[in-house]
């Protein structure tokens, strides 16, 4: 028998989910974001639950021929453009749309031998400070490549830094729209947070959003809003089977450190999963799981394959129960992976990204 932990992406949820950022920003086109490997779902298996979108965007050349040869032959965005003069060569082959953040890219576009015009999304720097063309510098880089015969369209995007918070967009989208004014061509500014928060307002939706996290049911502004009152459905189920359950006196420590001490004799259950599947080494003593679709806690350090659950809210919990780490148990019940993240002192994005490739994954 396999190891007994299992990862499960639901791609009804993914629909659901997509259907819902559809609605949040209603007219305008819907970039599925699936870079790192469709945030860990797995470009392949989430593909049938996004396919519905209009476009896919990601970063890495690789995953952009996997979406090809899924048979996608609608638009595929490179969100960091590319990397290399050479790699302007498969976007000519692959019909591949790029961001241009920098003078190097328009450099090499500049020099690059095609037949085909490529279709760019020219991204200004409002504020996030990563990538981008500062505003100032927005125009000049627009007009180098209105000249240039390798190019195509040109459409305009920006990248909140604060869409989640209490900052919000404010100055970031008046910077883009003053730098942007007059100017022709496609906007997209809207991640998750911005969609689900801005996107009834036409301006800001703009003609194309680009969500990933919400797609795959994580709430982007998690604790103010939680997934369910974003009406969002976990993409991605993480269990496990207890392979053990025994009875602890008071006084007696679990796992490596003692971190945990039993002040009272309790049940105490083993799941099989552990840091080297990706769950998070740092969630403490406290973290929600769910045994049975009961929530309860974990116990001490996460091991490398292992960790320790509390059985005194289920009685009935046996080995072979099932431990939900994340996602829907079995009976329906729901444990949202912010939770999970905001325990470990991290987010969904991080979980979802770091599921181990030693993990079995079903669809389902
Ligand atoms: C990752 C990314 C997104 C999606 O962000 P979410 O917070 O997951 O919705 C959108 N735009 C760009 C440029 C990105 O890199």
């Amino acid at each position: 028998m396999p190891r007994p932990i299992q990862a499960t992406i639901h791609t009804a949820a993914l629909r659901h989910n997509l259907g819902r950022l559809r609605a949040a920003a209603p007219g305008a086109r819907l970039w599925a974001v699936v870079k790192a490997n469709a945030y860990g779902h797995g470009i392949e298996r989430a593909f049938e639950g996004l396919r519905g979108a209009d476009g896919f965007a990601l970063l890495d050349l690789h995953e952009a021929e996997r979406v090809r040869a899924l048979g996608w032959r609608g638009p595929i965005l490179l969100l960091e453009g590319v990397f290399e003069p050479r790699d302007l060569e498969l976007c000519s082959r692959l019909g591949l749309w790029h961001t241009v953040h920098c003078d190097e890219q328009i450099d090499w576009l500049a020099m690059h031998k095609t037949q085909a015009p490529h279709r760019v999304f020219l991204k200004m720097n409002s504020g996030m400070n990563r990538l981008g063309f500062a505003p100032r510098r927005y125009r000049a880089a627009y007009t180098r490549l209105q000249a240039l015969p390798q190019v195509d369209e040109i459409s305009l995007m920006t990248h909140f830094s604060d869409a989640d918070g209490d900052q919000g967009i404010g100055a970031q989208w008046a910077a883009f729209q003053r730098a942007t004014e007059g100017l022709a061509g496609e906007r997209s500014v809207c991640n998750s947070a911005a969609t689900l928060r801005h996107g009834q307002q036409a301006e800001v939706r703009g003609d194309w959003v680009r969500p990933g996290i919400a797609a795959y049911g994580g709430s982007p502004d998690h604790p103010l809003h939680d997934a369910a009152q974003w009406d969002l459905r976990p993409a991605m189920t993480l269990a496990a089977k207890l392979i053990a359950v025994s009875a602890l006196p008071a006084g007696a420590s679990i796992g490596y450190g003692s971190t945990f001490t039993a002040e009272r004799p309790m049940r105490v259950g083993v799941a099989a999963c552990g840091y080297a599947d990706g769950y998070p080494r740092h969630a403490p003593t406290g973290t929600p799981v769910l045994v049975d679709g009961v929530r309860t806690r974990t116990l001490g350090r996460v091991s490398m394959d292992m960790i320790a659950v509390d059985l005194d809210p289920v009685p009935q919990a046996r080995p072979g129960s099932e431990a939900t780490l994340w996602g829907v148990a079995g009976g329906g019940a729901v444990l949202p992976i912010d939770e999970v993240a905001h325990a470990a002192g991290t987010v969904g994005y991080e979980l979802m990204c770091a599921l181990a490739p030693r993990v079995p994954v079903r669809a389902g």
